[in-house]
């Protein structure tokens, strides 16, 4: 498993429990995003309404699913969490919507990989609180009409672009999460250290903070194998160099990038000439799939400006030839 993956692995799990916030004061950073819904939740709890339904949208890691349980515990219901690729049948997701109490949050992971069937008996059930289910079949089938209590469906993707418009606009609130800074991540790794009982140094928080490609999750995730490192190697205390010591031992670079970013990023220039290269030319050449390269790798090298999207593929930038110790072509990319 990539270190610096975005992804959770289950043997996370617990310890994410313990530092995942648990209410929209203690949500570090994306200050917009915080004030739109706490307005929208405190308008909603005033009226006695189920919230609107939202959709959060952003790569993987940033805080998409802990929102949600935000979202359930400000607005004091109960949560439902499934994902797109879960529900394959549409009596799975009438399994679900029938079994919520009103106004509860029904949250679904990963919603751009919801089938057209399972879409279909979202729509009437998020516009009218109705659901319409096929009984039977063949000439004996008929079509029954159940009414939903009203519910919010919170829906998460890290594609926004990959949602169907119908899905799309069913949506009241579309919020999206961006890269974090590094001062909010060094607030966040100060949470959890202090959490886990860690002891960290300003410094040592910010080590990690810059090396976390922007991203909650992987700025724990590297907390916590700092922190073995300087239980072992040192006296516990996670300074500076402590991080950075044990940062160069995980191969994690100083802009953050692993050794599956650098691999794009070397295939790109020493292979494919510094681009424009096709996504599933890259994918092929660096052995991961399209969308592994789309929704986890490119994003924050794009954001951070040593890739470009272009028409034509994608484009290495001077900063990823200096990246790897090498003279850029004086038309990049050309
Ligand atoms: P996503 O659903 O977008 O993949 P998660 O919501 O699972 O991401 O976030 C991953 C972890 O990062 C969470 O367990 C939480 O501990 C941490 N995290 C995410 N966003 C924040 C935030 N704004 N403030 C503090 N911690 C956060």
């Amino acid at each position: 498993d990539r270190l610096v993956s975005a992804t959770g692995a289950t043997e996370e799990d617990r310890v994410d429990r313990a530092i995942r916030p648990q209410r929209l004061a203690d949500y570090v950073g994306q200050p917009a995003v915080r004030e739109q819904l706490g307005l929208a939740i405190e308008a909603a709890r005033r009226r006695q309404e189920a919230l609107d339904h939202v959709l959060i949208f952003g790569p993987p890691g940033l805080g998409k699913t802990t929102l949600a349980h935000i979202l359930a515990a400000e607005m004091g219901v109960n949560l439902r969490v499934t994902s797109g690729p879960v529900l394959e049948k549409a009596g799975d997701l009438a399994a679900l919507l029938t079994n919520l109490e009103p106004r509860d949050l029904l949250f679904v992971d990963e919603i751009h990989r919801l089938s057209p069937v399972v879409e279909e008996v979202l729509y009437p059930a998020m516009e009218d609180y109705q659901l319409d289910i096929m009984i039977g079949e063949g000439p004996a089938a008929r079509s029954i009409r159940l009414d939903l209590p009203p519910f919010t469906l919170v829906g998460a993707t890290t594609r926004a672009g990959a949602l169907t418009s119908p899905l799309r606009d069913r949506f009241g609130i579309v919020q999206r999460l961006l890269f974090y800074g590094v001062d909010d991540l060094s607030q966040i790794v100060s949470r959890s250290a202090g959490i886990l009982g860690a002891p960290v140094q300003g410094e040592g928080a910010r080590e990690i903070a810059r090396r976390s490609r922007g991203t909650p999750r992987i700025a724990n995730r590297l907390l916590r194998r700092v922190r073995d490192y300087a239980e072992v190697r040192g006296e516990g205390v996670i300074t500076e160099a402590m991080a950075a010591a044990a940062l160069r031992l995980l191969d994690v670079d100083g802009e953050g990038f692993d050794p599956l970013d650098r691999r794009l990023l070397d295939v790109l220039i020493n292979r494919f000439d510094g681009g424009p290269a096709g996504v599933e030319s890259l994918a092929a050449a660096i052995g991961e799939a399209r969308d592994t390269i789309e929704d986890v790798i490119e994003p924050y090298l794009i954001q951070q400006g040593f890739l470009e999207r272009t028409p034509r593929g994608r484009v290495a930038s001077a900063k990823a030839y200096r990246h790897l110790g090498l003279t850029a072509p004086s038309t990049p990319g050309l």
